[in-house]
């Protein structure tokens, strides 16, 4: 069927205008099927009365003019008008009200009865392209912005999740007399969201209000804002990564034999970790560096070369970039600084180096990074010396170089990295690329990602929606504020935020997203060493009462709740517990506790079909005297948290208990807030079909 609405698309363009006024923006609403109260164009008083009768109904009269967005602002909107002579009367003031503008005529339209205002709106995100909005109307947008938004186009399940993600979405279902037909907002947020992406010209939409209904709804009043057209998006470069995180060879040039240069530092790293393959340094004033020999320049390794390093100063890096494009070699790791952070000058010269890599069909990682540390190749490329690490589970990205190594030397005591990859300046492989990669990679079981910015948003979108059904991401963005707001003409744009937007995608594409440094390591170690819970039930043992009713509490303000157990099972219980305890869960043994009847209640929870996850408190004290018991323990897939408060004090035992896979977190509301992310977690993920 061909696309009638555009008619009247194309009609505004060709007299100039890229916004659509009201009649316009209904009339192509009508054609998508979307209800609205329609509207006759009025141009003399006469014609306004002629409208009027044939309605049949009240009116409601606005002024139709290019030049007017905001019609009520400037007294252009006349509601509920019974009679010829309001509807005279309302004409003749609109006309002298707007006298000063270009006035396309007066729309005269039904009265809609009243009910739930809603607004539906469309914005365009700098980083993520077009976006949904849907809010309720009045206090609800204007002072509570209680808006959700997602990343168009949206699915079924999006519309439902938008519909209900608002705090207003009680109103919706039901109060004091009103509710909503939920099914026709989630059909009519569909239609929006396909009328944009058939129309890569559309961008911003405002459908304020709309009146939602029992049964229906009514779009009454709608404005339409065109813009260029959306680029398409570049197609990902189809070169594989694998053999820039598991090269064969690696050639560092401007390795140093000097300590403190960073020359040094990332070559001795390399052969210090003893890097599973071959090494050639390459420095013309030196033959031998760190007991490898040395080369003059890239062009003299007389053996194939997987990745070169380059470490030497910004302006002379494009000449290297271009020697080891002519050697063969397909990737580039450039960890010199010095190029686009610094200001124009430095852009220029990265922008030499990408026309170079493209033109080669060579993949650079860079400039102004830290490397790849892959431990199940023993590789390490940092900048600043790593100590001995051991193989891992989690995959961290992460923007900046500091960030992957200052943090690496302490948490490698209670985690465990496969792969860390810093993106810089990301000139090339960016976040998407890597986050690629890494999924693919089967030693790999979370990915862990510190963000500043997104490049390519929509790329991003749909591949982290293919990755998280199999593998958690957890994500923390900083840069929250704002990014410069730009003049915007609809409402939906004005209450687009950056930052509420990267919320809105990360959810849509089921990331999970930490709240700062601590909570994304926190998620990252927990999930790398505990099943997610599939079930809303916990079981809580604890040494210490308070604690216990702490994280009773705290569970239940994540959305889970107290397990309980099976008639059975609480007798098996009751047989362990001393006379002097009297609550099942939280099961409090007081003073007494110790490992053989923590393990043997756990079990008991094991065979429980309520129990979904355990928090045990421990004692910081004789932490020690519990590792091997908890290690022991068959848990049949249910996550384990321990929680210790002063775990910071006892530090060697807490370090014993994460290696035996037991994370320990110090705080009840901790634990509460990993086992609720984690469940939510479960159940959208459960909620997706399964990956083709
Ligand atoms: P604006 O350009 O100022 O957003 P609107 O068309 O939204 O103008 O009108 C302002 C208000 O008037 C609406 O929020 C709505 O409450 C009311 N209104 C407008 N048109 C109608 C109508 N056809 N039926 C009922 N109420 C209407
Ligand atoms: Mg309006």
């Amino acid at each position: 069927m061909a696309k009638q609405y555009r008619e009247v698309i194309d009609r505004a363009r060709s007299s100039g205008r890229t916004y659509l006024m009201e009649h316009e923006s209904k009339a192509v609403l009508e054609r998508l099927g979307i209800t609205t109260t329609g509207t006759g164009v009025a141009r003399t008083e006469d014609d306004a009365v002629e409208i009027f009768s044939a309605l049949d109904c009240p009116v409601a009269m606005k002024v139709l003019s290019p030049d007017v967005v905001h019609k009520s602002d400037a007294g252009g909107v006349k509601l509920n008008l019974k009679n010829g002579d309001e509807v005279r009367s309302a004409y003749r003031e609109i006309v002298t009200a707007f006298s000063g503008k270009r006035l396309e005529g007066v729309s005269v339209q039904k009265m809609a009865r009243p009910g739930v205002e809603a607004i539906v709106g469309v914005a365009n995100d700098a980083t993520f392209g077009p976006v949904l909005m849907f809010g309720l109307g009045g206090v609800f947008v204007e002072v509570l912005k209680d808006v959700s938004f997602r990343s168009i186009p949206i699915s079924s399940s999006d519309a439902k999740d938008m519909i209900e993600e608002i705090k207003g979405y009680a109103l919706l279902r039901g109060y004091r007399g009103y509710s909503s037909d939920i099914n026709a907002l989630e059909k009519l947020l569909l239609s929006v969201s396909d009328f944009v992406m058939d129309n890569p010209d559309i961008s911003e939409m405002d459908l304020n209000p709309v009146f939602l209904y029992p049964e229906g709804y009514m779009v009454v009043d709608a404005r339409i804002i065109l813009g260029d057209p959306r680029p398409e998006p570049p197609e990902a470069k189809k070169q594989d990564l694998h053999d820039l995180f598991y090269p064969k060879s690696i050639a560092v040039i401007g390795a140093s034999g000097t300590p403190g240069k960073l020359g040094w530092n990332v070559f001795t790293n390399l052969v210090s970790h003893k890097f599973r393959g071959k090494l050639y340094p390459i420095n013309p004033r030196a033959d031998e560096i760190c007991g490898c020999k040395a080369y003059p320049c890239i062009s003299a390794v007389p053996e194939p070369v997987d990745v070169a390093i380059i470490l030497v100063s910004a302006g002379v890096t494009p000449d290297v970039v271009e020697e080891c494009c002519k050697c063969g070699i397909r990737y580039i790791v450039v960890e010199s600084a010095g190029f686009a952070e610094l200001g124009e000058e430095g852009l220029k010269i990265e922008l030499q180096m990408k026309e170079i890599a493209d033109r080669y069909g060579v993949r650079l990682l860079g400039p102004n990074c830290s490397g790849i540390i892959n431990t199940h190749c023993s590789m390490v490329q940092s900048i600043g010396i790593v100590d001995a690490l051991s193989m891992g589970n989690i995959g961290l990205v992460s923007q900046a170089g500091v960030c992957a190594a200052g943090m690496l030397w302490g948490l490698r005591h209670i985690m465990d990295f496969g792969i860390i990859a810093t993106i810089g300046n990301k000139l090339d492989i960016n976040e998407t690329d890597i986050m690629e990669a890494v999924s693919k990679d089967e030693f790999i079981n979370v990915i862990c990602m510190y963000l500043e910015s997104v490049k390519g948003g929509r790329r991003f979108i749909d591949a982290a929606k293919r990755i998280t059904r199999n593998k958690p991401i957890v994500v923390l963005k900083s840069g929250r504020t704002d990014a410069g707001k730009k003049a915007v003409a609809s409402h939906t744009a004005s209450m687009a935020g950056n930052d509420q937007i990267f919320s809105a995608v990360f959810r849509q594409s089921g990331i999970i997203r930490a709240r700062d440094y601590e909570h994304m390591f926190n998620l990252a170690r927990i999930i790398s060493k505990q099943p997610f819970p599939n079930r809303e039930g916990v079981f809580i043992i604890t040494y210490a009462g308070s604690l216990g009713v702490i994280a009773a509490d705290a569970i239940i303000d994540n959305g889970m709740r107290l397990s309980e157990l099976e008639p059975q099972n609480k007798e098996r219980l009751k047989k362990l517990l001393p006379d002097y305890v009297c609550g099942m869960n939280p099961v409090d043994y007081t003073f007494s506790q110790d490992a053989e009847t923590v393990k043997r209640t756990i079990e008991i929870g094991v065979d429980s079909d309520d129990v979904g996850s355990f928090i045990v408190v421990l004692q910081a004290e004789i932490l020690d005297s519990y590792v091997d018991a908890l290690k022991s323990i068959n848990y049949k897939g249910k996550p384990i948290i321990a929680c210790v408060a002063g775990k910071e004090f006892a530090m060697p035992d807490v370090i014993k208990m994460e290696n035996a896979g037991i994370p320990v977190v110090s705080t009840p509301e901790q634990v509460a807030d990993a086992l609720g992310i984690m469940y939510r977690h479960y159940k959208q993920v459960k909620g997706q079909e399964p990956q083709a």
